[in-house]
């Protein structure tokens, strides 16, 4: 029996062996958050929105911001990272209505209320538990270091920024046509609304004019006829000359319209004649507005025809174009059909078309801080620079204030009450904060500011936008309102890592809400990420059957698999494709890693050593690893993991592994006493010295197996209050100029024996190699068993002449007695 023995047991690395860390972890809360430390970092994680069962792009992105809060944290950085979780808004109400086929409007609020929470209880388990599973390093699972958007404590902060951003005059009620998503059945703000390419119909009709031919009009809406307000025609456009002034009758309603000159009119569009209706898109409302015509609402909230549409009032507004379409073909006036592409406006949760619809609303306001806002985003740094643009784009489309009110009940009540008498609203006053519930409680106060009447108040019903409350999610964590002491020292030291996709609601809203309540920016950093998507680029959901449910994943390949698989699969920024297959040969790696370990964990680990005692290929191997270090602190700094993990990886395995721990095996083994003490020691402390190097570079993306490595062989405090690694200005050896070409000798040699039928402990007994490669002889004619090493031309006959990969080099080798002949 050979004298050294593993002392890492166990022969293979399984994902159930993650489980009893996650248990270590917990007990030792090595994640845990000290606020009176002094280099506090705080991680603004997107708290997740619970509306159904988590899928696996969902953790994947959590995975990668994981890296990021343990990356810092291995920098010194005392790292505030809470789990938040967004419950407040419309997905969960949505949910329930489906579910339990409840109307909201229809249940008793309490009910309704208690029905959401219970729905969000149940998804928050799971979701936590994924997150948990996969080596999330939130500071805490339980307790102070989690935060509920729909919490009390969450929600008395909202409403006290809202009364606050009320008292400096930010705040306004209006009756204007908002963005409706019927779906929803809400109004929903300019930031949710997305652009759709769908194929409608075009339909010409004739509008009759007096003493005229009659003028032809391209619709994609005749539905909106009873709401025709205007035609525009184009001021140079010849064929309308004579009808400038006109007015012509809208069919079937009977009602005549005047006809005006207007450059909005597109020429080459349908017949150029263009037809005016209340709320049909944005450019209708703000020509109506222009042209101070009277509007005609004729769609209700719920998606109905209102009275104005005389006969079809009542029908759904598809309903009621299939009859006027109808109508208008018999009575001869839709002379012709044409199939056209139209950009579409949606809604961004539904992705169903949205309507304008007028109401009453609270307003924030918005478009006066578009160039503060705009000076910040030029001013914070982004990771990757270039998805800046999303958010200078969207500040530069901002164009209307932000309607924050909304019908629903699961949401953060809108403090305010309305007096009995004067009719007024009337807010508590700033600087307490406390949880208000406006439709099931009286107000703090009872005498109204505004006529002094104490005649009671009614309690306003409405919530807030759920981006009211998850706008501010980056200065809850840092105790704003709360904790001063926090606040002070952890402001101005937030990240803000986030999915494209939000950049123009979550992101901007943030920046607007921070800086009308400080004047300051948010964040010191933004990190923007790509999507999950599935092997082919194509979204991932449940419905197209592309979203596998994560737990089986989780548990067949493991979460540091999961990590890195995420990792190396895209830059920052870009989109990650899902592949199990991949993932698959990702976890090969995990098993790697343990078998170099392990076999390493036989060498005894000596005392610190010189670097300038150790034989000249150990120095070289150091330098190798100080090279790979610094080829990935650039893009560490920049957030950007996808190449540190995939040289880290190349350099572990590719280098590392199938050369170095090769070529080391015999002198650290020593078994026929050919090396000094001091040789084999060296060779003991350097593999040790860079397995050590490569378990810290990993142990950000794959927390598990590299902190078991090194509690079982290092140190059992662990990896993660360790260092990252740094470059070693110590560790530098010219002989790295030479490493391609000992790898590819080493490689050479190898193909040697197999393609001569040797085996691979088999002895040569004579070689010749490159002289350039002098100080890797011993190592070299070890690992091979090499009798007679030359640094010449061979001399004499009986060699085998083979190439050196990538170089115009040869070695030169007698054949040893092969198997056969040695017999
Ligand atoms: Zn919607
Ligand atoms: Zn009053």
């Amino acid at each position: 029996m050979s004298k050294f023995t593993a002392r890492i047991e166990s022969n293979r690395w399984t994902p159930a062996d993650e489980e009893a860390l996650l248990e270590t972890w917990g007990q030792e809360e090595i994640y845990a958050f000290d606020p009176r430390a002094k280099n506090l970092y705080s991680v603004d994680t997107p708290p997740p929105y619970l509306s159904g069962h988590v899928h696996i792009g969902q953790l994947v992105h959590y995975t990668q911001i994981d890296i990021i809060a343990r990356y810092r944290r291995m920098q010194g950085l005392q790292v505030n990272f809470p789990l938040g979780i967004d419950r407040n808004g419309l997905p969960v109400e949505l949910r329930v209505e489906k579910e339990f086929g409840m109307n909201m409007h229809n249940t008793p609020r309490e009910e309704f209320v208690r029905k959401c929470k219970e729905q969000l209880d149940m998804y928050e388990e799971e979701v936590v538990e994924s997150f948990r599973r996969l080596g999330i390093s939130f500071n805490a699972y339980s307790g102070d270091g989690v935060y509920r958007t729909d919490s009390p404590k969450y929600r008395a902060v909202t409403q006290a920024t809202f009364i606050s951003l009320w008292k400096q005059g930010l705040v306004y009620s209006d009756y204007r046509p908002n963005n409706w998503c019927l779906d929803c059945g809400t109004t929903i703000a300019d930031a949710e609304v997305e652009y759709e390419e769908r194929q409608t119909t075009l339909y010409y009709l004739y509008f009759q004019v007096e003493r005229m031919e009659p003028i032809k009009i391209a619709t994609t809406r005749p539905e909106l006829l009873c709401a025709c307000g205007a035609i525009f025609v184009h001021p140079d456009d010849e064929r309308y000359r004579e009808y400038r002034g006109k007015k012509a009758r809208v069919p079937i309603f009977d009602i005549d319209v005047p006809i005006i000159e207007s450059a909005t009119a597109q020429v080459e569009f349908g017949t150029g004649a263009l037809m005016v209706c209340s709320y049909g898109d944005m450019a209708d409302v703000m020509a109506f507005r222009n042209f101070g015509l009277k509007p005609i609402p004729a769609i209700s909230p719920e998606g109905r025809m209102t009275d104005a549409a005389g006969k079809y009032a009542g029908l759904s507004t598809s309903e009621a174009k299939k009859k006027i379409v109808e109508d208008l073909r018999a009575r001869g006036i839709l002379y012709k059909e044409e199939s056209i592409n139209q950009r579409v406006p949606i809604c961004w949760r539904s992705k169903t078309p949205i309507e304008f619809i007028a109401m009453d609303e609270y307003y924030l306001r918005q478009t006066e801080f578009t160039d503060a806002l705009m000076k910040i985003a030029l001013e914070t740094k982004f990771f990757p620079d270039f998805h800046r643009q999303i958010l200078i784009d969207w500040i530069n489309r901002v164009s209307v204030d932000w309607p924050v009110s909304r019908r629903r009940f699961y949401g953060t009540e809108m403090p305010i009450w309305y007096c009995n008498a004067c009719g007024k609203p009337v807010l508590p006053e700033p600087g307490e904060v406390r949880y208000y519930q406006p439709w099931r409680e009286d107000p703090p106060f009872n005498k109204c500011p505004e006529c002094g009447a104490e005649n009671g108040f009614k309690g306003e019903e409405r919530t807030f936008d759920t981006w009211m409350d998850s706008s501010i999610s980056g200065l809850q964590i840092i105790g704003y309102m709360r904790n001063d002491a926090l606040f002070r020292k952890g402001f101005g030291n937030v990240i803000r890592p986030q999915g494209k996709d939000i950049v123009r609601t979550w992101l901007y809203y943030s920046l607007l809400r921070t800086y009308q309540l400080t004047k300051k920016a948010a964040f010191k950093e933004v990190w923007v990420s790509g999507h999950v998507v599935d092997d082919k680029g194509e979204k991932m959901s449940k419905s197209k059957g592309n979203s596998p449910p994560p737990k089986p994943i989780i548990d067949k390949y493991g979460a540091d698999a999961m990590r890195l698989f995420g990792i190396l699969e895209a830059g920052l920024g870009s989109d990650v494709r899902f592949s199990e297959d991949r993932l698959a040969g990702v976890s090969k790696f995990m098993t790697k890693l343990w078998n170099i370990s392990r076999f390493l964990s036989m060498f005894p680990i000596p005392p610190r050593m010189q670097y300038s005692d150790l034989t000249a290929v150990d120095r070289w191997i150091l330098a190798e690893t100080n090279k790979m270090i610094e080829g990935i602190i650039p893009d560490c700094e920049l957030l950007d993991f996808h190449k540190p993990a995939t040289d880290v990886k190349s350099f572990a395995w590719g280098f590392f592994a199938d050369h170095i721990v090769e070529m080391l095996k015999a002198r650290c083994l020593n078994t026929d006493g050919s090396f000094t003490a001091e040789e084999q020691q060296s060779g003991w402390y350097v593999l040790h010295e860079t397995l050590k190097v490569i378990l810290k570079a990993l142990a950000p993306i794959t927390p598990f197996i590299t902190d078991r490595v090194y509690r079982e062989l290092y140190n059992k405090r662990g990896i993660h209050r360790e260092q990252f690694p740094s470059v070693n200005a110590e560790w530098q050896s010219p002989l790295t100029k030479e490493t391609n070409l000992v790898l590819q000798t080493d490689a050479a040699l190898w193909k040697f024996k197999r393609d001569s039928n040797m085996s691979l402990r088999q002895g040569i007994p004579e070689a010749c190699i490159p002289g350039r490669l002098k100080s890797w002889a011993k190592d070299l004619k070890a690992m091979h068993g090499i009798q007679t090493l030359r640094f010449t031309k061979p001399k004499g006959t009986g060699f085998t002449q083979v190439p050196i990969p990538e170089s115009d080099e040869f070695i030169y080798v007698k054949g040893a007695q092969t198997a056969e002949s040695s017999k």
